[in-house]
């Protein structure tokens, strides 16, 4: 039921993307057993992220990850897309509980802090491309947004937003990007502005109803929108046991002299999707064993 769209407006002089991401965002949530402020934080990032892998990544394969540095209790998060509509993510800390603030809403600003938002675009080659600016406000879409405007100077607008219950499940998650193209005259960026300035949360919008393709009508209103393009969206990983083996290969050897001294055996986590896995303490001798040999 997840999906987004891309559209163009005001004669091709307006990109636009929208999505509706509650089942990949409630989805995250149970994976990794966020509080209601962690779950929106994440949830409003991996809606911008599965939406910038669409609009960023050329081929299949190429990774974006948006990744959020911040001093405030949630220590941090990030997401990574492909552009197929697969996203998948974490947040440092996802157990904080802050009051709301005064408007009601979670306190994702408060969550997030200060510090930097970095976006990576890994192609496959051996140099990812990366821009980094500062979080404007740690409310996540206007911190997207101000890295397009600085790091990739797209004037855009950028909005985002996860409702959720009083038992803390997703209800509403979603949002839209809409960008400039360099020749949008001054006529369209003020009806843009307008459209923008009247138009409701997009919790709200989505709690009325709305869909990916309504939020851009609204948003868009009297500049003639047109959908191009329509793509499932999922929360999606794609670790498995051999990967994890392979990352225990990586580990020093007192690492894992240390593990088998415990004699317990030892659990890991996919930090994207928190699945478990067990490596007994005989499995661990013998990767130890591959790892001495040189060999996997
Ligand atoms: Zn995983």
């Amino acid at each position: 039921m997840d999906y987004m769209i891309s559209a163009t407006a005001a004669d091709d002089r307006i990109r636009a993307f929208a999505v509706t991401g509650k089942e990949l965002v409630e989805q995250a949530r149970h994976a990794h057993h966020t509080s209601p402020l962690a779950t929106a934080a994440l949830g409003r990032l991996l809606c911008a992220a599965v939406m910038m892998g669409w609009d960023m990544l050329k081929n299949d394969g190429d990774l974006i990850t948006v990744q959020i540095d911040g001093d405030g209790p949630l220590r941090g998060l990030l997401a990574t897309a492909d552009n197929t509509g697969r996203v998948k993510g974490f947040v440092k800390n996802p157990w904080v509980i802050l009051p709301n603030k005064e408007d009601g809403h979670l306190n994702v600003g408060g969550g997030v802090g200060k510090g930097i938002l970095t976006v990576t675009r890994d192609m496959g080659r051996n140099d990812p491309y990366s821009g980094q600016v500062e979080l404007k406000s740690g409310e996540i879409a206007e911190d997207i947004n101000y890295y397009f405007a600085v790091s990739e100077q797209i004037p855009s607008s950028v909005g985002l937003g996860v409702l959720v219950d009083r038992e803390g499940a997703v209800m509403e998650a979603g949002g839209y990007i809409i960008q400039l193209m360099p020749d949008a005259s001054e006529e369209i960026i003020d009806r843009l502005e307008k459209n923008i300035l009247s138009l409701p949360s997009v919790t709200e919008l989505l709690h009325g109803g709305d869909t990916p393709e309504d939020l851009l009508e609204k948003a868009l209103a009297g500049l003639e929108v047109s959908v191009s393009d329509r793509r499932d969206v999922s929360f999606y990983c794609s670790c498995d046991r051999d990967r994890v083996e392979r990352a225990l290969l990586l580990l020093g050897k007192k690492e894992l002299d240390e593990m088998i001294a415990d004699a317990k055996g030892e659990e890991l986590r996919c930090r994207f999707c928190n699945k478990a896995y067990q490596f007994s303490v005989d499995e661990l001798k013998q990767i130890r064993e591959k790892r001495e040999n040189g060999s996997e």
